[in-house]
């Protein structure tokens, strides 16, 4: 049986397809959250992927029908970014002790005079060699660059560096899911979102004057604002309202300026509107998605190889070296 990160898991929900979906207010507070208005934050796609989450941690076997293999994981191609990380399958792990769980994205970026040079594959070695890591100080790394690098590859035109830039993300989802969750913060952070759509809702309503008609249809649409083009979104919105939408941008043709306010033209109170709403429904997701993957517990999720590979995942090595090496040890003994 295997465990999985925050960051794996976020990918197997992407690649999965489920036959269940949520239709209703009702069954969002059954199979989700037990709070009816969280509902009208998302569209169907983000319901279907909350449902997803929940099923792929609730159920005990998941080759069962209501989860199928949609399409498998990409596998990352290496950009020769990083001196460590070299793309591949996303992994899974078979012991919660490994080390690589809990740790955090951390790497070295190749100099750009490396790669000019074409010595990547060079210093990748050299790392590996030498057994530096992430964590190894910068002072003996920048030392032992400059006493072997400039030398042996000068007609290359490396020269002494003053170290390596590190890339960090304490945040990338990588990290383990918490084995504490502060509930009382979630629900005040749910209520925030909450008051703050409403008043997103009541200013587009009274101050820019979009008809109610057409904002309950577009919070669904949100997705269109992080679209750059206008054109698109217009397209989009007419065909899905019509009259209504085309009635309330011709209306607005132009930014005004009105009793000293600028009031942006029709369309862009529109996007101003889906960008808000985005915003305040992708944090409601981030939260509920947290509460799920504590609620059912990823921490101690067991999820079998076999559905894992089927999706294109491997097995971490270090996972991989301790197995070989204990039932080596359980032949001898
Ligand atoms: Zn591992």
């Amino acid at each position: 049986m295997a465990y999985l990160t925050k960051s794996s898991f976020n990918k197997l929900v992407r690649k999965v397809s489920i036959s269940a979906f949520i239709k209703s207010k009702e069954d969002f507070v059954s199979q989700i959250y037990d709070d009816g208005e969280l509902y009208y934050f998302f569209n169907r796609l983000d319901l279907s992927e909350l449902l997803k989450r929940k099923l792929l941690l609730s159920s005990e076997n998941h080759n069962e029908s209501s989860i199928k293999v949609f399409q498998t994981v990409k596998i990352k191609i290496d950009n020769k970014k990083y001196i460590f990380f070299k793309g591949g399958k996303p992994k899974y792990h078979l012991y919660k002790n490994c080390s690589s769980l809990d740790k955090d994205f951390k790497d070295f970026l190749i100099p750009d005079e490396i790669r000019k040079a074409e010595l990547i594959d060079e210093l990748r070695n050299w790392f590996n060699q030498n057994n530096f890591t992430a964590d190894t100080q910068q002072d003996l790394l920048v030392f032992r660059f400059n006493s072997y690098f400039p030398i042996k590859y000068k007609e290359k035109g490396i020269k002494p560096i003053q170290g390596f830039l590190i890339e960090e993300n304490k945040n990338s989802g990588k990290t383990y899911v918490a084995d504490y969750f502060d509930n009382l913060n979630f629900k005040q952070e749910l209520d925030v979102l909450k008051s703050q759509r409403k008043r997103i809702y009541g200013v587009a309503l009274n101050i820019d004057k979009i008809p109610s008609s057409i904002l309950n249809v577009i919070s669904k649409f949100d997705y269109l604002s992080q679209k750059n083009e206008t054109d698109e979104i217009v397209q989009k919105l007419t065909e899905v309202l019509g009259r209504d939408f085309t009635d309330f941008i011709n209306e607005y043709p132009d930014d005004t300026f009105e009793n000293g306010f600028f009031k942006p033209k029709g369309i862009n109170r529109i996007i101003l509107y889906l960008k808000k709403h985005y915003e305040i429904k992708h944090k409601a997701y981030r939260l509920l998605s947290d509460f799920l993957m504590w609620n059912y517990g990823l921490l101690d999720k067991q999820f079998n190889e076999v559905f894992l590979e089927d999706f294109n995942f491997e097995c971490c090595k270090f996972c991989k070296e301790k197995r070989d090496r204990i039932s080596i040890e359980e032949l001898f003994s």
